[in-house]
């Protein structure tokens, strides 16, 4: 016995999951002892019940189904008193339960054996027999034995997580609901989960008795809406850039407009009610959105319908109930609206879940804005079942965990505190220069435009607007922006850091930014029209954008320009000539401007593998590694399913960053890294390493990343390149990038985050 004893336990140590272990155990125990069942079950305090965890003998498929509650039967039993049982008859046990499918009728025999570690009961080792007849003392020294190495084992699982993915009987995963991460930070709550205001495609038809008073009815609730809208703009008045405002314009327009307003009145004039009216007119909206088979235009048409219920609200009977918001709320919604978020108080709002949405949906862009951790996308999300329950929400990596256990929230809470710890001594380096120890610099940019900030710590410090994404402006509008419009837009931004430098980049839709007013439909957008290409075949709104940028400048002179996706040669010269056009014409139109410097993104892999060429034509290069990423790892930035494998710090991204280093150095170009990686303050010392000359990020980013800077010399980073070159994996590189932050005490710059 003893040395069958020894054999499973070495055969449990090697094995790589708990799950390969328990099966070894139920196996080789049932076989040793000549039970006809041996069976592991797990303890679950939390949800107060036993769930059936491996087993030999009984149907495999129950396995993580099969559930009893925790005082009851002879587990139960077992587990409550921190007891061994073991019985001949276990049926005429008055605390015996007949478990449904579990087959268990013929079995006499049995023995359960607690599984206990620091005085818990962490679950129950049972073997049964058909015959009735107790289990031999040797028999059940074995089985203690075993139950005692157990206890470790799955006492490291649970911690590891690796057991939270046993289901819940509600349907509630105990492990974390996997989405998009929309906006930085962790949220701890209580989930409120919003609904429809009001539920238009319940409306019926009903005749009009009274046209005018109908129509009357109806203007009124419009104007209520519209008053709605007012109060929610000036209440996050301040937390919004001007432009990210518009968005509140665009509906006041909507609201006021002919397919919304007039329509509407025309079908009351019909003979319809108000309330029928109003569904009519909104249903016709939206197929025209959904024909339209655009990810932009789908989310207008959200829009739509959210104006539709709120005008619809205040046409029904009035019954809104008053709020009471958690103090700490976690909405949850399959979409929610800007009105939604608005609704609660800011101090009172934790976190944001949604069912729909991508990093560039709207209540991605609003969180952002007003800094609530948000994951979005979150496609299983059980939104029914969630009121009142604890959540929360690792902004982070879009991660979600409803009910989590005390591990989980111990854990998150450690890293709140840490966080805030960390803020407040980041603080401390708040107006010192961004200078490794060896006295090499490294400005720091920060990154706006498309993302909105709350203007967040770190946004003063900045040396200057490493890239301005103009694709907003443009997205909110219902035509495109005419070059006055645009003039007066770059010139508050030029002006705002004055006489420190802007990248602005020319327009970069296409991918997940459409047009509203220009729609397109690709099968794959991200390898379709978008950035160059789009302006490249649409010289007028290129032209348009640079004269306006040019024409910003003037007097101010700190304007770079920026071009994305480029991705041949051609490409290039047609962009630099229509700049060079654009100030020709302007100088003789009497316009005092300058040739700006230029720059190119390289975001596609032929533009890595051309960039001297490519460098040798401009004034300096920005790396953009959102896009680089997706295309060297051939992952969609935007799709959950395939987040795991977007990793930016994957050799292939490292090496085609040296690359492009080394081939602006060839030119003597600088070359700066503005997308996601440059914020992460895990890739400061490769950056540093290669002999980037500037980083930009979102201004949330940038002190963390400046604490790396000044903590660090330029050879202890070249070597750290050197060792992360020869790594196989992304993740060998972040591990020993970790490793090299904590060992100066910078770990809690990495502990949070990707
Ligand atoms: C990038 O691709 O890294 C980048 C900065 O551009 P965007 O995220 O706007 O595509
Ligand atoms: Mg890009």
């Amino acid at each position: 016995m003893l040395d069958t004893l020894r054999r499973i336990l070495e055969a449990v140590d090697r094995a790589t999951s708990l799950n390969t272990a328990l099966n070894i155990i139920v196996h080789e125990v049932k076989r040793a002892i000549g039970a006809d069942v041996c069976s592991v079950w797990l303890t679950d305090t939390e949800r107060r019940e036993h769930v059936l965890l491996a087993t030999d003998g009984l149907p495999t498929s129950e396995v993580g189904r099969l559930r009893i509650p925790l005082n009851r039967g002879l587990i139960g039993r077992v587990a409550e008193r921190f007891d061994i049982l073991n019985l001949d008859d276990a049926p005429k046990h008055p605390c015996y339960l007949s478990i449904q499918h579990s087959a268990e009728a013929p079995y006499h025999g049995f023995l359960g054996v607690p599984i206990i570690l620091h005085r818990k009961v962490l679950g129950v080792l049972v073997l049964r027999r058909r015959m009735p007849q107790r289990f031999a003392d040797e028999e059940l020294t074995f089985v203690v034995t075993l139950a005692v190495q157990l206890a470790g084992a799955i006492a490291l699982a649970r911690s590891s997580g690796e057991l939270s993915g046993v289901p819940t009987p509600s349907g509630l995963p105990s492990r974390f609901l996997a989405g998009i991460a929309a906006a930085p930070g962790v949220g701890i709550g209580t989930a409120y989960v919003v609904y429809p205001t009001a539920d238009l495609d319940a409306v019926p038809d009903k005749p009009c008795p009274e046209t005018a008073a109908e129509i009357d009815a109806f203007r009124a609730a419009v104007d209520g809406v519209e008053q709605d809208l007012g109060r929610v703009c000036s209440r996050l008045r301040g937390m919004l850039r001007d432009e990210d405002q518009a968005l509140f314009d665009a509906w006041r327009l909507m609201l006021r407009s002919d397919t919304f307003l007039g329509a509407t009145i025309t079908r009351i004039e019909a003979g319809n009610w108000a309330q029928g009216a109003l569904r009519e007119t909104v249903t016709e909206l939206l197929a025209e959105f959904d024909r339209m088979d655009d990810t932009y235009l789908r989310e207008r048409g959200a829009d739509v319908r959210d104006l539709g219920r709120q005008v619809l609200l205040r046409l029904q009977p009035a019954d809104a109930q008053q709020h009471e918001f958690p103090a700490q709320t976690v909405l949850v919604g399959d979409e929610i609206s800007a009105m939604q978020i608005a609704s609660v108080p800011r101090e009172r709002l934790a976190a944001l879940v949604s069912r729909a949405g991508s990093v560039s949906s709207h209540v991605a862009i609003l969180a952002r804005g007003m800094g609530i951790p948000t994951a979005v996308g979150v496609q299983d999300l059980p939104v029914s079942r969630l009121e009142g329950r604890p959540v929360i929400v690792d902004g982070y990596r879009g991660r979600v965990y409803v009910q989590p256990t005390a591990v989980v929230s111990a854990e998150y809470r450690r890293l709140v505190i840490e966080e805030r710890a960390f803020s407040a001594e980041l603080d401390t380096l708040r107006g010192q220069p961004a200078e490794t120890t060896d006295g090499y610099s490294l400005p720091l940019y920060v990154n706006t435009g498309l993302v909105v900030e709350q203007r967040p710590a770190g946004g003063d410090e900045a040396a200057g607007i490493g890239l301005y994404r103009t694709e907003l402006p443009f997205m909110i509008r219902d035509r495109f922006p005419g070059e006055e419009t645009q003039v007066e837009h770059y010139r508050k931004v030029l002006q705002s850091v004055a006489p420190k430098p802007v990248n602005i980049r020319t327009l970069d839709v296409g991918g997940d930014k459409s047009l509203p007013y220009f729609p397109t439909e690709e099968p794959n957008p991200f390898l379709g029209w978008r950035g160059i290409r789009f302006t490249r075949d649409h010289p007028e709104i290129f032209g348009t954008q640079v004269r306006a940028m040019l024409r910003a400048a003037i007097g101010l002179d700190n304007l770079q320009l920026l071009l994305p996706m480029i991705t041949t040669v051609d490409e290039l010269d047609d962009a630099l000539l229509r700049i060079q056009r654009a100030v020709d014409e302007l100088l003789e139109q009497g316009h005092p401007v300058r040739m700006p410097p230029v720059g190119l993104m390289i975001e596609v892999p032929a533009a890595v593998y051309q960039a001297q060429i490519l460098a040798r034509r401009v004034s300096f290069l920005s790396v953009g590694t959102n896009d680089l990423t997706q295309y060297l790892l051939a992952v969609d930035r935007n799709n959950a399913r395939v987040a795991a494998l977007y990793d930016e710090f994957h050799p292939a991204v490292l090496r085609a960053l040296v690359q492009v280093v080394e081939a602006a150095r060839a030119e003597g170009r600088e070359v700066s890294v503005c997308g996601e990686l440059a914020g992460d303050p895990k890739a400061t010392p490769l950056l540093l390493g290669m002999g980037v000359h500037s980083l930009s990020m979102s201004a949330g980013s940038l002190l963390r990343v400046k604490g790396v800077v000044r903590s660090m010399s330029r050879s202890r980073a070249r070597e750290l390149l050197r060792e992360a070159l020869g790594c196989e994996s992304g993740e060998s590189v972040r591990r020993l990038l970790t490793d090299a932050l904590e060992e100066i005490g910078l770990g809690g710059l990495v502990r949070v985050g990707r």
